[in-house]
């Protein structure tokens, strides 16, 4: 069953709303975040790395405190665990995730009806699935937004769409330009509610701490797409003259690939699967430019590869259980967003006008 929630007010309210709805799922929570703390075992830094991104998130955006104490406080959950589960991007580090999320997005002259779409299949390992949630926020003072996110996270995990069309498709990459600032899920909540355009998010980025690890393609109204690969001490922006991108798992620019890429601990499969799956997109992108519709997108993210290097995932696949939680297809010139939740071979996608409040 397709889950959403509806968020409105200040960000303590809008917290108090998120918690209450998830709060049958903190003891799942919980036993998630008890776990991961077992994988990684005995690690004395992690206090202090904990408690320094605290510091960081609650100097730059004291917004997302305030929600995730609403949080807390509705779901009847621990603060600083919710804290550590849902900014810890550097777990992730350590436990060397990242078979995850295929993005793409191409510019109005490659399309069928002459608008930018950009499209992104979020995939997770299972264990984390039954956490998937679809957000609409209307934060007071801020833009609308529609996001992809994890129960009990404050922030926009998986990306998402504001009322102004400006779209975030964030995926993460191992990387070793990694330090105290602030984690993807904060900073594209960030730009969702307060940035319009491409130019914006991007300004944005430079101006602010960031953790690393990760890349966000934008798209926005105006018809403007770009890559930021980001991270701690670097940033590269590629505005892509030839009017597509695509990210997976892995760099691209010279400046962050190849200094920072590190896949040292990827299996052999891992380490083809970001390349592969890049591939494919790349391929049928290119192979339909000037003639890509919604079907076209569609069939693409519901793509099954021979080889085990699929864009809608599945279990079995791979060796690690990875699937598809959420796949979103953005259109930002309508302030349209269609979402599946789940493989989108299996569900169907829906369609939410940012501009026009809820279906
Ligand atoms: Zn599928």
């Amino acid at each position: 069953m397709l889950r959403m929630v509806a968020l409105a007010g200040d960000p303590y309210e809008m917290g108090l709303q998120l918690g209450k709805e998830i709060r049958g799922l903190t003891p799942y929570i919980r036993e998630l975040f008890d776990a991961v703390r077992r994988e990684i075992g005995e690690n004395p830094s992690l206090e202090k790395l904990v408690e320094d991104m605290r510091e960081v998130v609650e100097r730059h955006s004291p917004e997302f405190v305030q929600m995730l104490e609403g949080v807390a406080e509705g779901a009847w959950f621990a603060r600083d665990i919710l804290f550590e589960t849902t900014c810890s991007t550097f777990l992730r580090h350590m436990l060397h995730y990242g078979l995850e999320c295929s993005v793409w997005a191409v510019k109005a002259e490659h399309t069928s009806h002459g608008e930018p779409i950009l499209a992104k299949n979020r995939d997770k390992r299972v264990r984390y699935k039954p956490l998937h949630l679809f957000v609409y926020a209307r934060p007071k003072g801020g833009l609308a937004y529609f996001a992809s996110t994890n129960a009990g996270d404050p922030g926009v995990a998986g990306g998402g769409m504001n009322e102004r069309g400006l779209t975030v498709f964030s995926t993460y990459v191992a990387s070793s330009d990694i330090g105290v600032g602030l984690p993807d899920n904060v900073l594209a909540k960030m730009i969702l509610e307060s940035c319009s355009t491409v130019e914006e998010a991007i300004d944005f980025l430079k101006s602010v701490p960031r953790l690393g690890q990760f890349t966000f393609t934008l798209g926005d109204a105006k018809g403007d797409i770009a890559v930021v690969e980001v991270g701690y001490r670097e940033l590269d922006v590629e505005i892509p003259e030839e009017g597509y991108a695509f990210r997976t798992n892995h760099f691209k620019s010279a400046r962050m690939s190849e200094k920072y890429y590190d896949p040292y601990h990827y299996t052999a499969y891992e380490r083809e699967d970001t390349l592969a799956r890049w591939r494919h997109l790349d391929e049928r992108v290119r192979g339909a430019l000037g003639t890509i519709d919604l079907n076209f997108v569609k069939r693409l993210m519901r793509y099954h590869d021979p080889g085990g290097h699929s864009i809608c995932r599945h279990v079995g696949e791979g060796d690690v259980p990875v699937e598809t939680v959420a796949s979103m297809i953005a259109l930002p010139k309508r302030s349209r967003i269609l979402f599946a939740e789940g493989p989108p071979c299996e569900h169907p996608y829906l369609t939410l006008d940012l501009g026009g409040g809820m279906p």
